[in-house]
């Protein structure tokens, strides 16, 4: 739609910015040269600035360098482009002309922010500067002009403790922690005040010392004087700000969000407005609406005589929006109006970044909140209902790959109930979560890594953390706020988190948190609610969500919760949107019932060697691949029989009309006998046959590749009894429930085909064995025999198969296994280094390798089709549930995906998001 076109158009302007030369984009009040729609060339901050200007909001003026610089400056060497200083130099002409000040200057400096800016924001990933300009000269204009000595030296001591940190690298070594900025705070501090004091109540004097030893500081860590001239200052933050681009951070989060590297940062110079000249300023963040529940209500926190990071860094805990009312209701008023005005031209949930300067509010920041499942959900639907979106944005404004988070339980309620909360803070996202107790990362990741439940309990997090966030089920913070690091990221990532819970002694020498009294070591329980903000002692149960609950477990309570409506009319509109159907992976009636609950149309993958291990059906499964004979397989076969016509007679019952596919017998028979000795004469004795024999047969049935070997539709034509009975289970429990008045669509899918051949002689087998119990059952049974396209040779050859085939199923595990001459059970050992390497984008186990293995497919559907008009085509792989590849299944046109019953939802909302976007 909208969003594409603007793509397109900034893609075009990207070019032609190249061909031009132009590298610096103006915003202000008097010009501004981008828009909104210029994400991927000025990145998402300048482009929310400029857009900004646009509708005539207050933004301090500035100008934006566009990502190609970075682009370019990674691929010269980290050069610049020769123009770029001039072109920097207009930029900050004009902004000198709007604000009246001279960068540099002795009487009224102009003092900027420089911002990075990524084309999608990436918390606390690139560092900003503020104060930039300042030296020994200007910081006395500044003082001098305003007024306000405290305020310019606050300004400077800033400037430098940022500049130091940011750019000259001075920073927290392994080891420390704590900043080393903060460290001489706190010292300087106790020195003068002998206890911790607020950083407001610092005087001008203190703020001077302050400067003098972060100098030396800087100085004895960077080794060099801090650089005086402000041009110095501003080229040094402009590539300090494209330095990170490739820090280690950065780098991690965009493994984690699959951002290309080559996308580049962008750099936005800006005038400064002053949220530290006295109570009459602030700053602050806010949401139009609440992200964290999406309650229509104005939410977000603020400090009174602080700079914006103060806020974002939770070194103080901010008080609620709300209350800037009765501190400043001239610009709380003000705030309400931009809030309005933002919803309506945006028509999404704004995040935004505000500061007042004696009262007049600016705006710094506005972006497309973060926001969890549950608050996008309530979002679509409000926005729905208010008009301001129709009903299929309101589909694509929830995002799939989030949408299971509202299935996750949530803490039982009679237990939470019981439960007596030992601290309460803020709830930053939404969920229940037990975990050990870990108090820094790493260790936190360790742990995770011996499979325990971690939960990271920290002060605040900071960028650092963020390994130990993604290991953890949970988050709990002692300080910071809604907007804190530890809340963005928990939101982003849907992870449980509670923030501020200001009750929390932690201890990081000690490694124990204190609490009510009572201490808790690292390893010890602690459950938290991030749904109302509490902490509780020890593990705590979980229930159902009220989603599951309503569906799955027919609770009639949560059937009438707004969660569960709105789920419900989310989904109906995905069936509206759609054009695949969605099906599932199940073997048993029970994930039957739940996928079917939850949506699903059919079977996708019936896996019948599941059925193969239950009880004591193994036996008879170790008996038949024992067998000498074909009459005792066949004996032992018959054993089998009984119990695959119960399943299937279960299975046809609870999809009640709907099809199913089944796989015949896939997997090498060797993974139904014992391998050890001992297990090995124990079966010996239970069979009165001796061990040697099974040994012999383990033997002989083994291969050094077992993904490539005896395996699939191979078994059947070597054992076509093996076939025989399974056909014939299919058909006598399809006759059984026919009888009994449903109607039954079984689909028989032969596995592993790569020859015309193979399918052929499995189908002989198939239709005989129809025939026979139809006659016997004297009923008429409607079924269909297909193939799985899982070899590179099915797929070459799809048009021969398809003239036997009634249907394809892609076994796309199958398919990336041999398409990428991979086996999925032994790439965990090189494949972590290929995605660090960016030789795959993405797992192509998890999302589908479109332009290798996805070619296979698209292929195979042209060929399928060229000989069958309606050769019925689905996706059986795990890809079945993937957001990506569910896109890439769309867009070659298959019928239906399969995807897991708890993926069920996540497909339906994924798939009716293909149909949508490929029809604009
Ligand atoms: P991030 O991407 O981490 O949010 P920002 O570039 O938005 O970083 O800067 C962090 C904070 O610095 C902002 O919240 C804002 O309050 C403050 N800030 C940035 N530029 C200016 C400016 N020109 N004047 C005043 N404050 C600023
Ligand atoms: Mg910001
Ligand atoms: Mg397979």
């Amino acid at each position: 739609m909208a969003k594409k076109k603007k793509t397109a158009s900034a893609q075009k302007e990207k070019e032609k910015g190249q061909k031009s030369g132009k590298h610096v984009y103006l915003f202000g009040r008097s010009k501004t040269d981008g828009n909104g729609g210029m994400k991927p060339l000025l990145g998402g901050k300048g482009a929310g600035l400029a857009e900004m200007c646009r509708i005539g909001l207050p933004v301090p003026p500035g100008f934006t360098i566009t990502t190609e610089v970075c682009t370019y400056y990674y691929d010269h060497k980290r050069t610049y482009p020769s123009d770029l200083r001039a072109q920097m130099q207009t930029g900050l002409a004009s902004i000198e002309k709007e604000t009246g000040k001279k960068f540099g200057d002795v009487k009224n400096p102009l003092l900027v922010s420089v911002r990075s800016g990524a084309r999608d924001s990436m918390p606390g990933m690139m560092d900003t500067i503020l104060n930039l300009g300042l030296n020994d000269q200007t910081v006395e204009a500044l003082s001098k002009k305003t007024g306000n000595p405290r305020f310019a030296w606050d300004c400077y001591r800033r400037f430098v403790q940022m500049y130091g940190d940011v750019v000259l690298g001075v920073q927290k070594r392994p080891g420390e922690d704590h900043e080393p900025f903060e460290t001489v705070i706190d010292t300087l501090k106790h020195e003068r005040y002998h206890k911790d004091i607020e950083d407001t109540k610092l005087t001008p004097g203190d703020l001077k010392e302050l400067v003098v030893r972060f100098k030396a500081l800087v100085k004895e860590r960077a080794g060099k004087e801090f650089p005086a001239s402000p041009w110095d200052q501003l080229m040094g933050a402009v590539g300090a700000v494209f330095g990170s681009w490739m820090n280690d951070r950065a780098i991690v989060y965009r493994r984690k969000y699959n951002i290309p590297s080559e996308w580049g940062t962008a750099v936005n110079v800006q005038a400064m407005v002053y949220g530290n000249t006295g109570d009459r300023s602030g700053s602050g963040v806010a949401f139009t609406r609440n992200p964290a529940n999406g309650a229509k209500e104005f939410y977000g926190e603020f400090l009174i005589n602080a700079q914006g990071e103060d806020v974002v860094a939770g070194v103080r805990t901010p008080e609620p929006v709300a209350q800037l009312n009765t501190h400043l209701p001239k610009a709380y008023a003000e705030l309400e109006r931009i809030r309005q005005t933002l919803e309506k031209h945006f028509k999404d949930v704004q995040d935004f970044e505000f500061t007042i300067e004696d009262e007049t509010v600016y705006m710094l920041q506005t972006r497309n909140g973060k926001r969890t499942a549950m608050a996008a959900l309530k979002f679509s639907m409000d926005m729905f209902k208010e008009k301001l979106i129709d009903w299929k944005t309101a589909v694509m404004r929830n995002p799939a790959d989030q949408l299971d988070q509202l299935l996750a339980p949530v803490f039982d309620a009679t237990e939470a109930g019981k439960a007596k909360a030992i601290a309460t803070g803020l709830p930053a996202g939404p969920g229940a979560a037990s975990g050990q107790i870990y108090l820094n990362a790493e260790r936190a990741v360790v742990a995770a890594d011996r499979k325990e439940q971690v939960l990271l309990v920290r002060v605040e997090t900071s960028p650092e953390d963020l390994r130990g966030m993604i290991a953890a089920e949970g988050i709990l913070t002692a300080r910071g706020g809604v907007s804190s690091h530890a809340a963005l990221v928990a939101r982003q990532m849907g992870k449980v988190c509670v923030c501020g819970a200001s009750a929390l002694e932690v201890d990081y020498q000690a490694r124990t948190v204190k609490v009510d009294g009572k201490t808790y070591k690292e390893g010890d329980w602690l459950s938290i609610d991030g749904t109302a903000g509490k902490v509780f002692p020890g593990r705590l149960k979980t229930a159902s969500s009220e989603i599951v609950a309503g569906l799955l477990e027919g609770d009639e309570a949560a059937k009438k919760t707004e969660k569960f409506k709105s789920f419900q009319q989310l989904m109906k509109w995905c069936d509206d949107a759609t054009r695949m159907s969605v099906r599932t992976n199940a073997d048993t009636p029970e994930q039957t019932k739940n996928a079917i609950a939850f949506g699903a149309v059919g079977i996708g993958l019936c896996r019948t060697e599941h059925m193969f291990f239950e009880g004591n059906r193994i036996d008879a499964m170790r008996e038949m691949i024992l067998a000498d004979t074909i009459d005792a397989r066949k004996a032992a076969l018959a054993k089998l029989l009984p119990y695959q016509r119960d399943d299937f007679a279960g299975i046809f019952r609870a999809l009640d009309g709907y099809p199913a596919t089944i796989r015949f017998l896939d997997p090498p028979l060797h993974e139904f006998l014992p391998h050890t000795p001992d297990q090995q004469k124990d079966l010996a004795k239970k069979m009165g046959i001796s061990a040697e024999k099974i040994h012999a047969r383990v033997e002989q049935l083994h291969e050094f590749n077992p993904m490539l070997g005896f395996r699939g539709c191979r078994l059947g034509i070597d054992f076509p009894e093996i076939s025989e009975m399974q056909a014939r289970a299919v058909f006598e429990a399809a006759a059984i429930v026919q009888k009994e008045g449903k109607k039954v669509r079984p689909e028989i899918m032969i596995p592993l085909v790569g020859f015309k051949k193979e399918l052929d002689l499995q189908l002989e087998v198939v239709h005989r064995v129809a025939r026979e119990v139809q006659a016997e059952q004297k009923v008429k049974l409607s079924y269909m025999v297909g193939t799985m396209i899982e070899v590179p040779r099915g797929a070459l050859t799809a048009d021969e198969i398809a003239q036997s085939a009634e249907f394809f199923s892609f076994g796309t595990n199958d398919l990336t296994q041999t398409g990428l001459g991979m086996s999925r059970d032994d790439s965990g050992s090189f494949l972590p280094h290929y995605a660090e390497l960016e030789i795959v984008k993405k797992n192509p186990f998890a999302t589908i390798d479109a332009g290798g293995v996805g070619q296979l497919v698209e292929m195979a559907v042209k060929k399928g089709r060229g000989v069958k008009k309606d050769l019925k085509l689905g996706i059986c792989g795990e890809h079945g549930g993937d957001p990506d590849s569910i896109k890439f299944f769309e867009q070659v046109g298959l019928d239906y995906v399969s995807a897991s019953p708890f993926r069920v939802p996540v497909a339906r909302l994924a798939a009716a998001q293909a149909a949508i976007t490929g029809k604009k």
